[in-house]
């Protein structure tokens, strides 16, 4: 449990059987339920579905939404805040019809809206809530079709906000409304001076790309005046970047969002909500520190602290406590989905075979190198690492100049890696461990070749070096005696996964087991909920994966409440504008060419086109038979 760090990642959601399975936690109706990881995936390929696969747990889902509103009405009891809580997802971490549905579902209990970046996502919005209570924030770019669309939902009764992201905005929404006679409910992000930490805080400060500077934010509150419409401007937004690792950071956010909102409240704006963006951060690597990939408070904490910030900041100026917004996504939707892949092969470092003796007239180089290799000791390490990397060198260089046989090399290949993986097992009882040899362990690790596309399924890993927790799903209470990085099967270098979260630090490789004969071997992402479904593509033609949403029943039964076979061949290859009837044709006559041309009869052709056209059908990862 503790390589993989699962119990403080997995925030009660996901634990590690004593018999060394990962289990999923769901509490449903008070009663926490015990599902093993691979039983469900063993389920899901019963019913014919393959792996790699994207496993939704929606029971998970509606905890995190239930625990976020719970955790903010506690926070308000507890301080006797006189305002509300109104969370929105935000559409774009997750634009998934099944997802959104159920935060439809799920978050009509509390009021849970939703935010809208853009004309598609406001559509989502608009045919998915149903409870007034709920907010719809528009932020984003937004043209008179936009405007307009929004406004006829105030009129139908929704709470939907405009945030004018920039000053042109403005003019649009007030035309707009004049013409068709409805009154907006104007919301305006501003750029707050505070900055965050971590790795989105490009969306913070003087430079971030969206919101109203605080010199342009009055002059929009003297155009609202001029036209007497300043009891539409409702709403103060602010939005400092995702994932945010130091609370100390959101508190400073808050605090200068709270006097802007007091002042706006003087200039005599209607205002009551103040709207606090996402940010709230996921723990990826468990660690609970303020490093890039954790945070260092609980939502209890992050909660408690909004709440007190406001209410010390505006019960001094008497301004009536505003209902809260805040837009987490990552947070709401990280833990509910788990990408699980097989092993396909491993390469290892190794000698491919252990030389034991060297011939009497091999060459003079090769019997430097089989020195070496006898003489390793404690004492010697540095001085063996530098003769025997020297001695291959040269090898190598007598290669290339046909000076050596191909025999000879592979026996230098063999001694050279042989003598580095004697030095590896040595320096773990060596005083202090030189700079090189902690790089070899790095050179030497596996390469565990596994069964998904890095570009389609984490393409954050890629983009901008994001960590997620990876485990086996099974198998820990073995211990792992290997030490690997991942590589995807697409045919690019950058596909590969060498950054793995270790607690406090990052590490280059991560420990697997060996694979087993006639077992596979399956690994979990886990936290991918958030924005990795849409932003992935199609490198390589690897298209969508296989998704199962399973929802849990309380006496622990589950079933497949949705399915969604991933792309197939034809599907991908449509999407790059090929026509698979066109190419079957194509096909076709270069197959009947070769029955003219006589390299195959009339009957493999037969044979050969129902393969065609049967792959086309497949999935585009590898498939086991
Ligand atoms: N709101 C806005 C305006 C955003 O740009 C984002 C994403 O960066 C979010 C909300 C969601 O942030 P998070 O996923 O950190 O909750």
């Amino acid at each position: 449990t503790e390589l993989y760090g699962v119990n403080d990642w997995g925030v009660g959601y996901f634990s590690v059987s004593e018999d060394g399975k990962v289990i999923v936690t769901p509490n449903i109706d008070g009663k926490t339920i015990e599902l093993p990881l691979l039983n469900v995936v063993s389920d899901i390929k019963d019913r014919g579905m393959d792996v790699p696969v994207l496993i939704r747990f929606e029971d998970l889902l509606e905890e995190q939404i239930g625990r976020l509103n719970n955790a903010f009405t506690t926070a308000i009891k507890a301080s006797n805040y006189q305002g509300q809580y109104r969370g929105v997802f935000p559409i774009k971490v997750n634009q998934q019809c099944h997802v959104i549905e159920e935060i439809a579902e799920v978050g009509a209990k509390y009021g849970h809206g939703l935010e809208a970046g853009s004309k598609p996502e406001l559509i989502i919005a608009l045919a998915h809530l149903e409870s007034q209570d709920a907010c719809i924030v528009c932020n984003g770019y937004k043209d008179a079709e936009f405007i307009d669309l929004g406004l006829q939902a105030c009129k139908m009764g929704y709470k939907c906000f405009f945030v004018i992201e920039t000053p042109s905005e403005l003019p649009i929404i007030i035309e707009r409304s004049r013409k068709l006679g409805i009154k907006p409910m104007i919301g305006v992000r501003v750029k707050l001076a505070s900055m965050v930490g971590g790795h989105w805080n490009a969306t913070s400060g003087d430079r971030s790309i969206f919101g109203l500077s605080i010199a342009q934010l009055i002059e929009m509150v003297d155009t609202l005046k001029a036209e007497g419409m300043l009891d539409c401007l409702k709403l103060l937004h602010y939005h400092l970047g995702s994932q945010i690792p130091n609370i100390r950071d959101i508190r400073s956010g808050v605090l200068e969002a709270c006097h802007v909102y007091n002042e706006l409240v003087k200039e005599g704006a209607a205002m009551g909500y103040l709207d606090l963006g996402g940010g709230l951060a996921v723990d990826y690597d468990g660690s609970k520190s303020n490093y890039i990939h954790s945070k260092n408070y609980t939502l209890d904490e992050y909660c408690t602290d909004i709440v007190d910030v406001i209410i010390s900041t505006l019960d001094p100026q008497g301004v009536e406590h505003p209902t809260i917004i805040t837009e987490s996504g990552r947070a709401t939707i990280a833990y509910s989905s788990v990408l699980v892949f097989n092993v396909l092969d491993v390469a290892k470092f190794e000698p491919a075979s252990p030389v034991d003796e060297v011939q009497e007239d091999e060459h003079e180089l090769i019997h430097n190198l089989k020195e070496s290799l006898d003489s390793v000791s404690l004492r010697n390490i540095q001085e063996c690492y530098n003769d025997t990397v020297y001695y291959r060198d040269e090898i190598r260089e007598l290669f290339k100049r046909g000076q050596i046989s191909l025999r000879s090399r592979s026996l230098a290949e063999n001694l050279f890696l042989q003598t580095m993986h004697r030095l590896v097992a040595l320096a773990d009882d060596a005083p202090r461990t030189m700079h090189e040899i902690e790089k070899l362990k790095e050179q030497l690790s596996d390469i565990y070749y596994c069964n998904f596309s890095l570009f389609q399924s984490l393409p954050d890993i890629w983009a901008i070096d994001q960590i997620f927790p990876i485990s086996p799903i099974h198998r820990l209470n073995e211990f792992p005696d290997r030490n690997a990085m991942i590589a995807d099967i697409t045919c690019d270098c950058d596909g590969k996964i060498d950054r793995f979260s270790n607690m406090h630090e990052t590490r280059k490789t991560l420990p697997l087991h060996d694979l087993k004969a006639n077992e596979e071997y399956y690994i979990g992402v886990f936290l991918v909920g958030a924005y990795q479904e849409t932003l992935g593509d199609l490198h390589n033609l690897f298209g969508d994966t296989n998704v199962v949403s399973v929802r849990v029943q309380k006496d622990g039964s589950y079933d497949f409440s949705d399915e969604i076979e991933g792309d197939s061949i034809a599907d991908v290859l449509t999407y790059v504008e090929y026509q698979p009837q066109n190419l079957r044709e194509r096909f076709r006559k270069i197959a009947e060419r070769s029955v003219r041309q006589g390299f195959i009869t009339g009957a493999e052709r037969q044979s050969i086109m129902k393969t065609f056209s049967d792959s086309m059908m497949g999935y585009t990862y590898y498939e086991k038979d």
